[in-house]
Formats: structure tokens, sequence, C-alpha cells
């Protein structure tokens, strides 16, 4: 997994002489000038939104990766931001809707085929909560975004494994149903 993501540098990215062979540990270490990258993943938060009705919101994704699977807003994290900021700030973006209230929920690891390259990436999830009715989906990111019952949504149309682990978390550790009758 690591290496395939490592292979793709042919040159080193601090002197530029060529990579002699393709590394065999998640790290890029230079023979040359003994620079060294390590391949830590990329982050990225995204939220379970809820309204006063207890619909959630979710998106249906205009672009690949995962192209007309559904997914939460959300996106990934700026160098100096926390995670509680970006996910307010993508949500804002994407959506055009500012969160109440922003409690974390749970992370897992994702992979993110983008441009020839598979990036490595922790995604991050929160519970939200706002009073708004949402705005028109941001043009070219998303296809389609709407409120919906969290009964009606079912794991094979999210657009990731993380999603869908963190849809099963959520049903089953964070909100447990009550027993039936
Ligand atoms: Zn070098």
């Amino acid at each position: 997994m690591i290496a395939e993501y490592a292979d793709k540098y042919r040159f080193c990215p601090r002197c530029g002489k060529p990579v002699a062979k393709a590394p065999d540990r998640p790290v890029f270490k230079c023979l040359h000038c003994d620079f060294v990258l390590y391949f830590n993943p990329a982050v990225a938060a995204a939220a379970l939104i809820f309204n006063p009705q207890g619909q959630i919101l979710v998106i249906r994704r205009a672009q690949n990766p995962a192209q007309d699977k559904l997914a939460f807003p959300g996106g990934f994290i700026d160098a100096g931001e926390t995670a509680e900021e970006a996910v307010r700030r993508e949500v804002r973006e994407e959506v055009g809707l500012n969160l109440d209230q922003v409690d974390y929920l749970c992370s897992f690891p994702n992979r993110y085929p983008y441009q020839g390259v598979t990036y490595l990436v922790l995604d991050f999830f929160f519970i939200a909560r706002t009073r708004e009715p949402g705005n028109i989906a941001a043009p070219g990111e998303v296809r389609g975004l709407f409120w919906t019952s969290p009964e009606s949504i079912q794991l094979d149309d999210l657009a990731f494994s993380s999603l869908k682990k963190t849809w099963s978390y959520y049903q089953t550790v964070w909100r447990p149903q009550p027993p039936p009758g």
C-alpha cells in the first residue's frame, strides 16, 4: 500500500537526482543527500449534520473518486486548522450551511485515488446540528444535496469505506436503537 504511493517519487525533491530504487519502507530517503520524506496520511474532516426534524444532510458527489455516490459534507484540513474549524469551513464552502454544534464522533483511515496517485487519508467525523435549511451546493464539487431520514441511507450508497464504517459506528455505538416493541 505504501509502495504504490512512494514509488511516484522518481527524483529527490531536494537535490533533484534520480531515485535509484523504489522505497520499501513507509519513508522516502535519498541516497545522494539523505533527504527524508515520511508518508504520513493527509487528514480530512466531515460531518453528519442533523436538522431539528432529525433528518441528515447528504451530498451526491459530482466527481471521481466515487462519482454519484453519497457522502457527508467535508474536506481536507488545512495546515494550522483544528479539525472542528476545518469541518465548519468546508461545510460553509460546500453546502452554504453554518453549524451550531460540532461534536467529535470517530475517525477511520481512507484511500483517496486522485490523478493517478492513491492518497492515504485519515478521516475525522463529527456529529453536527444546524437550524438552517441548506443552500445550493457548490457547483462542480457536488451534484445533489438533500435532507433525508437516517433510516433511508444504505451502506452501499456511501462513497468510501471510511463513510460506511462511520455510518455503522453511528448506528450501532453512538445511537443504539431501542429494542423492538
Ligand atoms: Zn537528494
